[in-house]
């Protein structure tokens, strides 16, 4: 059918926040001047009956379409998303096969996703005008407190209402200049709400391998960087070292941190260093209106640094001067669903773009970045030295098999512990399991409590008499007896955090004992509040998850005890043994930060584990090389390319009959080679998830560009596929299996 070409003046060509991989052209709405109309701004559209905000990002002049619908609405003046950022997120949308509405949406606050008006948020502006600009210093010595605000306007520029009421300059002050026509107000950009107040503190003095890397990072031009230190070698200061001389050129600063990363410390001591500056944090826990307030001051360039989440990548910096990525072997970087992107991959295609350094830094580096830094992709520092007077703790192993464990501690272990608290320091136990047990047996018949729509065991929480799923949030009230025969002989099998707290309350009872998980800190807030008393210095038992392991820095802890390191180096995931070995480093980094030396107690049932082995002795960087040299027999990532094609569905039939279609479409394509290999469909390592059947096809490649191809010809077909109750998704360098 030869359909007939619509042109026109403007026709708008809009990101859509719908699951398919195309832009959609519209007219513009009835009414608007098409020369108002630019890239970047919102538009209310209709699609299918409803009514969506899509995203502008072309303007043309001849459309395919056969007849085109004209918008609804325009919603912004000015673009929100300028050149540069669209640009980013086109790409993206393209690399990770997402469609490109989604892609947008994922990058606007929730706010602004649902069409409120971004100059809802704008600020008021105090200016000096041209009389107040060519007052004499001296002209209002009569009237202290309009000299103050004039000098603040004098040395500062204009100032917001927020601001200045922060700073506590009053309306009538105020009114009291814009009477004598020294000063008048405007509107302009939104400022980020306030962060909590903390002290000025001045920086100390960089020691001297801080001034190398510091060295090595240029602000006028793209690098990549892998900054590799050990946990408080004083990374930290050198982010804040090139943040200050990013603002000092007049640019914004992005600071990407993992999700626990964010807590209220990481922003004092950030607001700390930089008071007077304009400070965005984006992340979770901010109400709606301020996380759309935080925004906008970035996208608008008001803000000079922005802290944020993995999704705080896709905001527009207009002034960006640099990306740095903190502990960027976290897996909170990469998106698990909607778009999977990579954040700390995306910071290295942003700070290409826009021409300013990206420094990755780690204690324990994901073996992505290790392995580009090792083959000369990134330039490569290191900080070896702790900073100030901490030292490197002692590590050492506890066998466990064959010895009396208390509910799964060694005696020598539980003396330590004893002695640490009795010497008024600190103990941190880690525990990677939260709940009182991980499940519930019948000690007659072996009936297991098994999550309903999961495959996976329920996790027994005894405070709330519950048994939880932690996969897919499921919970029910704790049985008292067996549903199959009715023994009332019900046993926790294995341990987690609450069952530990209760023996440790119970064996050191003169201590306070501090749990950490996330049952226990279900606000950021609630973190901080926890961990108080800890870092008043006070002797105390802190016991928690991972939750505990990154980012804080307790001077007063001198011993770390990792309850159980065995769990990563047996699994079906071949990416199992890096995590575990991230995290049993960055446990073991709690130890000695301060100025008292910090030991750390591994226990293992398997302490001759040559991997254990090498970790322990040599360290994190020894170990991931090694396990890069595996990958590369293996030929898994970062060696390879990797995507995973995923599919799931109630029934798993279905699910496995459209991956082998699925596989048989991109092998007629690329058919497998010794460079292109595929795998599956297989079930994933969670094989059913809230009643979902879950199974996927992996692909293989030697070079990243001979996946894209595939992935679209998979997607293109996937589109039209009829089956409502399947769910899939394409997932580019996949992380989880
Ligand atoms: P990291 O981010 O690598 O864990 P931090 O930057 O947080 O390390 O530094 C650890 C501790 O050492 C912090 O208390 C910090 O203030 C301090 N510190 C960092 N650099 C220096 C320095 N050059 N001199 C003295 N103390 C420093
Ligand atoms: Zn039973
Ligand atoms: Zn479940």
């Amino acid at each position: 059918m030869q359909q007939q070409a619509v042109k026109h003046s403007v026709i708008l060509r809009l990101a859509v926040p719908v699951p398919l991989r195309r832009l959609f052209d519209y007219l513009p709405p009835e009414g608007v001047d098409s020369a108002a109309v630019a890239p970047g701004q919102r538009f209310w559209v209709p699609f299918g009956g409803r009514k969506l905000v899509a995203v502008l990002v072309d303007v043309v002049s001849e459309s395919p379409l056969a007849e085109l619908k004209p918008a609804l609405e325009q919603i912004d003046r000015e673009p929100l998303f300028d050149r540069r950022s669209r640009d980013f997120l086109n790409w993206a949308a393209g690399y990770y096969q997402a469609p490109a509405g989604e892609i947008y949406a994922a990058a606007l606050p929730a706010a602004l996703r649902k069409g409120k008006p971004a100059d809802h948020w704008a600020e008021q502006w105090l200016e000096l005008t041209t009389d107040g600009k060519g007052l004499p210093e001296t002209a209002l010595a009569r009237a202290p407190k309009q000299q103050s605000l004039l000098q603040l306007l004098l040395s500062r520029g204009r100032q917001s209402r927020t601001q200045l009421k922060a700073l506590g300059h009053s309306s009538t002050i105020v009114r009291a200049l814009a009477e004598r026509g020294l000063v008048e107000w405007s509107a302009g950009p939104t400022v980020p709400p306030p962060l909590p107040p903390a002290e000025p503190t001045p920086p100390p003095e960089l020691n001297e391998e801080q001034r190398q890397v510091l060295a090595a990072v240029a602000t006028d031009r793209f690098s990549a960087t892998l900054l590799e230190g050990t946990t408080g070698s004083g990374k930290t200061e050198v982010y804040l070292r090139l943040m200050a001389q990013v603002l000092a050129g007049g640019r914004q600063a992005l600071l990407l941190v993992p999700e626990i990363g964010l807590t209220p410390q990481t922003l004092r001591r950030i607001a700390a260093r930089f008071p007077g500056h304009s400070i965005a944090a984006l992340h979770s826990g901010l109400a709606e209106g301020e996380r759309a307030q935080a925004w906008l001051s970035a996208a608008a360039g008001q803000a000079d640094i922005v802290i944020g989440t993995r999704s705080a990548i896709l905001t527009p910096l207009p002034r960006l001067g640099a990306v740095i990525v903190d502990e960027e072997h976290d897996g909170s970087f990469k998106q698990q669903d909607g778009v999977r992107y990579s954040a700390r991959d995306l910071a290295v295609v942003l700070g290409r773009n826009a021409g300013v350094p990206v420094l990755l830094g780690s204690a324990t580096p994901s073996l992505e970045s290790l392995h580009n830094a090792l083959s000369g992709r990134y330039q490569h520092l290191r900080l070896r030295q702790r900073a100030g007077n901490a030292r490197p703790p002692q590590i050492h192993v506890v066998p466990t098999l064959g010895q009396p464990l208390q509910e799964g501690f060694a005696p020598q272990v539980l003396r330590h512990i004893g002695e640490t608290l009795a010497r008024g320091e600190q103990a941190l136990v880690f525990i990677n399991r939260r709940g009182f047990a991980p499940a519930l047996a019948c000690d007659d018949c072996g009936w297991l409590a098994d999550c309903p729509y999961c495959s996976s065991k329920l996790t027994m929480h005894r405070r709330q008499r519950q048994l939880r799923c932690h996969h897919c949030d499921y919970r029910r009230p704790l049985l008292d007896s067996c549903p199959q025969c009715h023994s009332r002989s019900l046993s926790a099998l294995g341990g987690g955090t609450e069952r530990s707290e209760d023996f440790l309350t119970h064996t050191f009872r003169d201590f306070p004992v501090i749990r950490v998980d996330r049952d226990t800190t279900a606000s950021k807030q609630a973190l901080d509040r926890l961990l108080a008393p800890a870092r008043d210095g006070k002797p105390c038992l802190l016991l928690g998850t991972q939750m505990l392991a990154k980012g804080h820095h307790l001077p007063r802890v001198t011993l770390v005890v990792i309850q159980d390191a065995d769990g990563g180096l047996f699994s079906a995931d071949f990416r199992a043994a890096e995590r575990t070995g991230q995290l049993l480093e960055q446990v073991a980094g709690r130890a000695g930060r301060g100025d008292l030396a910090g030991r750390v107690l591994v226990q293992s049932r398997y302490p001759e584990h040559p991997l254990l082995q090498l970790l322990l002795e040599k360290g994190y960087g020894a170990y991931a090389r090694q396990l890069l040299r595996d990958r590369a027999v293996a030929q898994l990532p970062p060696l390879r390319a990797m995507a995973l094609v995923r599919a799931e569905c109630e029934e798993p039939r279905w699910a496995e009959e459209f991956l082998q279609q699925a596989r048989a479409q991109m092998q007629a394509l690329a058919p497998p080679s010794p460079e292109l290999q595929y795998l599956g469909p297989v079930p994933a390592l969670l094989e059913r998830k809230s009643g979902r059947f879950r199974f996927y096809v992996q692909i293989t490649a030697e070079k990243r560009g001979q996946l894209q191809p595939l992935l679209a010809r998979f997607c293109q077909w996937a589109e039209g596929y009829k089956n409502r109750r399947l769910r899939w998704a394409v997932d580019m360098d996949a992380q989880e299996l």
